[in-house]
């Protein structure tokens, strides 16, 4: 089997399919291995041997890269004083750490394709915020942390929000919830911690704060709601949040801990609304 030893570059444009021709410079050895001249009405002519495979090398020592390819053609250009080699399919290769780098490309692509997958089945697609099923797996990691003595549950859920969508129509509705989970985005970093949609226009935020601190940056966060008007065309839009919250420090399980959350929003609620409630 003829073999041609070719630089780095070319040996991974041909081991990626990006050279389809290779073109090899003549030498006399070249020449005497390929063309078979003869004598026709006193004219020299020639034939091109062709080939059915190639060794490609790149390197020198018995680790270096080799490909066996096949060769679909070979041409010879009096012009340009070259071979061409129409390259085909791979039919082997040996030591190519270049096909390690392009397994390791794969490899990366898939990784980065199971986390789009993963992170899609996590999210609420309306407001791109967790959704309830990512708060139930990081709640069990939470829990289960060094510092879940300053992990807090804090429920919230939107005042009245039946009468936005009876009054400004559901699209109208579904911005204030796009609005919502963006404004809790915010205050969940405030709040070292994550939002989730619970379901509805209920959302949940985790962190890991001290009770003090919460406190005040729920009520900061309770009077920025409050006080912004989202924009409608029939008139703005006003909302208002009721929130429960509860001390994992206080329960003696997670689930205790979003039943107590549950009951500060219904404290808040019938204590009036747009306010702040222990469970
Ligand atoms: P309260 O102050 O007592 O919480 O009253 P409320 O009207 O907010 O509570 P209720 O549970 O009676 O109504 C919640 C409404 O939220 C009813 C439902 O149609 C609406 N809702 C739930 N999910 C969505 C959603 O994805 N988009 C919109 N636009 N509305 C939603
Ligand atoms: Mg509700
Ligand atoms: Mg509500």
């Amino acid at each position: 089997m003829y073999k041609i030893s070719v630089d780095k570059e070319l040996f991974k444009n041909i081991q990626f399919k990006k050279t389809k021709i290779l073109e090899k410079a003549t030498s006399l050895y070249w020449k005497r291995e390929l063309l078979e001249p003869r004598i026709e009405n006193d004219k020299i002519k020639y034939t091109i041997r062709q080939l059915d495979k190639l060794k490609i090398t790149n390197g020198l020592g018995d680790d270096k890269p080799q490909l066996i390819i096949e060769c679909e053609k070979v041409d010879y250009s009096f012009k340009k004083d070259l071979f061409e080699f129409y390259l085909g399919k791979i039919l082997e290769q040996k030591n190519t750490d270049i096909q390690e780098d392009y397994k390791d490309s794969l490899i990366k692509q898939l990784l980065r394709e199971k986390a789009a997958l993963e992170d899609d089945m996590n999210k609420d697609h309306l407001t791109q915020v967790y959704n309830r099923r990512k708060m139930e797996a990081d709640l069990d990691l939470f829990i289960n942390q060094n510092n879940s003595d300053l992990l807090c549950t804090v429920f919230i859920d939107a005042d009245r929000f039946k009468g936005i969508n009876d009054n400004f129509g559901h699209d109208a509705g579904d911005r204030v919830l796009i609005y919502l989970a963006k404004k809790l985005q915010k205050y969940a970093k405030i709040l070292n911690g994550e939002v989730y949609r619970y379901g509805g226009e209920e959302f949940v935020i985790l962190c890991f704060i001290k009770k003090s601190e919460l406190i005040s940056k729920l009520n900061d966060l309770r009077a920025e709601i409050k006080a912004q008007r989202i924009y409608h065309k029939i008139r703005d839009i006003s909302v208002t949040v009721s929130m429960g919250i509860s001390f994992f420090s206080e329960c003696k399980s997670k689930d205790e801990m979003l039943i107590k959350a549950d009951k500060g929003v219904y404290k808040a609620k019938s204590n009036g609304r747009d306010r702040v409630e222990f469970g």
